[in-house]
């Protein structure tokens, strides 16, 4: 094909951002700063939480909240598998046992009955994942684990801007977890924030973060700091960078105006796609959230269909349109069989998805050609492999 490819991403990075990012670089603090603190006071205010603390990535993000929520060995945290692998790693790491429990087949989100079956007295917490940034059922985890006592840490790696019964995500469970990955919704390359209204969770959040010191590098090197603090815990060096909040800061100012724009993709896929429902399901939203539309994910009618997955993948990538799968079940990884036995067939709805999901471009500056292209391309493949019914 002559047309140019189309990238499965491609950030929106502005010149307000770059000048932001230079300011930095003139200003003699590049790491933890200013920049991070005004990034932290803003993004908790569109949250809408009492207390934010930037990191470096997301993964980071939901370690330091189970750490700081004491979580360890012998714990059991239950979590989806409809997810990347970092959100079950952070479990492990910590020496604590992965539970998963089945998703729902409309959103792929955490079905609460599944999680509630896979509470024994080991349960510590629960970690939903809020699938493609369409939040999960949280009034019904919620009070499932305040009836067991359980923390409820978010994984909302996806879910920047998205809301559930008009809350953002962000000020609802015991603490949230956002990735600023460069293909998030808010990008600043690598980065990460964690939200919380305990001010107890805050407290020992913010020293974990940085070696488990008393003072950061701000509080030391400045006119007004002093070169004297304690460790009072073997922390992590999870910090943010200002070249980071730098980036942050615009993001976030933008993330109204660049949640719209991916929301009138999603509605022009939705929109096009709908003909050929007997050959496609698109994702469907429920009426009690607002939808972030970090993916945009297509479930393939393969009992339609002469070709598989990856063939339709392999033919897109033919007609220049890059696509990608959310997820890759963590219990199907081999080390997640080897170390806990795991097996095919034990998350029957998380497998029957995974080998028909296709996710397909959804970023701000797809322009209405490019949408054009990606739906044609998706129709004229389906349609040239669909079995008679
Ligand atoms: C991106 C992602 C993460 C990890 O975020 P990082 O910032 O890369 O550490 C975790 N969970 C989900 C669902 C993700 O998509």
């Amino acid at each position: 094909m002559s047309q140019p490819f189309i990238p499965f991403h491609r950030p929106s990075i502005g010149q307000a951002e770059i000048d932001e990012v230079v300011d930095t670089l003139r200003s003699g603090w590049l790491t933890t700063g200013p920049k991070v603190a005004r990034f932290e006071g803003e993004f908790a205010r569109y949250v809408g939480a009492a207390h934010a603390l930037a990191v470096s990535s997301g993964t980071a993000a939901m370690h330091l909240a189970l750490a700081a929520l004491g979580i360890g060995p012998g714990d059991e945290v239950i979590t989806s598998p409809m997810t990347f692998c970092s959100t079950a790693h952070v479990i492990v790491h910590l020496g604590a046992t992965p539970v998963f429990a089945d998703v729902r087949a409309d959103d792929l989100n955490l079905d609460p009955e599944q999680v509630a079956r896979r509470i024994t007295p080991r349960t510590r917490a629960v970690l939903p994942v809020h699938y493609g940034g369409q939040p999960c059922r949280m009034d019904e985890l919620l009070a499932l684990a305040r009836r067991h006592g359980l923390a409820v840490v978010e994984d909302a790696a996806h879910a920047v801007a998205a809301e559930y019964r008009g809350r953002r995500v962000g000020s609802l469970g015991d603490a949230t977890a956002f990735s600023f990955y460069s293909t998030k919704n808010l990008a600043t390359g690598e980065g990460g924030m964690v939200t919380t209204n305990d001010a107890g969770l805050a407290a020992r959040m913010r020293p974990l973060a940085l070696h488990g010191m008393t003072r950061d590098a701000w509080d030391r090197y400045t006119e007004r700091g002093s070169w004297y603090y304690q460790v009072v815990d073997a922390g992590f060096k999870y910090n943010m960078t200002d070249i980071q909040a730098a980036l942050g800061l615009h993001q976030l100012a933008r993330q109204e105006d660049l949640r719209a724009a991916r929301e009138h993709v999603a509605a022009r896929y939705t929109q096009a796609l709908a003909p050929y429902a007997e050959l496609v399901e698109t994702p469907t939203v429920r009426p009690e959230v607002r939808h972030a539309w970090h993916l945009y994910p297509i479930r393939l009618r393969l009992e339609r269909l002469r070709i598989d997955r990856a063939e339709v993948i392999e033919r897109l990538r033919e007609r220049g349109i890059g696509t990608s799968v959310h997820f890759i079940p963590v219990h199907l990884h081999p080390y997640y069989r080897e170390r806990y036995g795991f097996r095919e067939g034990e998350y029957p709805v998380t497998e029957d998805a995974w080998i028909r999901l296709i996710s397909l471009p959804l970023y701000p500056d797809l322009t209405e050609e490019e949408v054009d292209r990606v739906t044609r391309a998706v129709i004229d493949v389906l349609t040239a492999h669909a079995r008679p019914a």
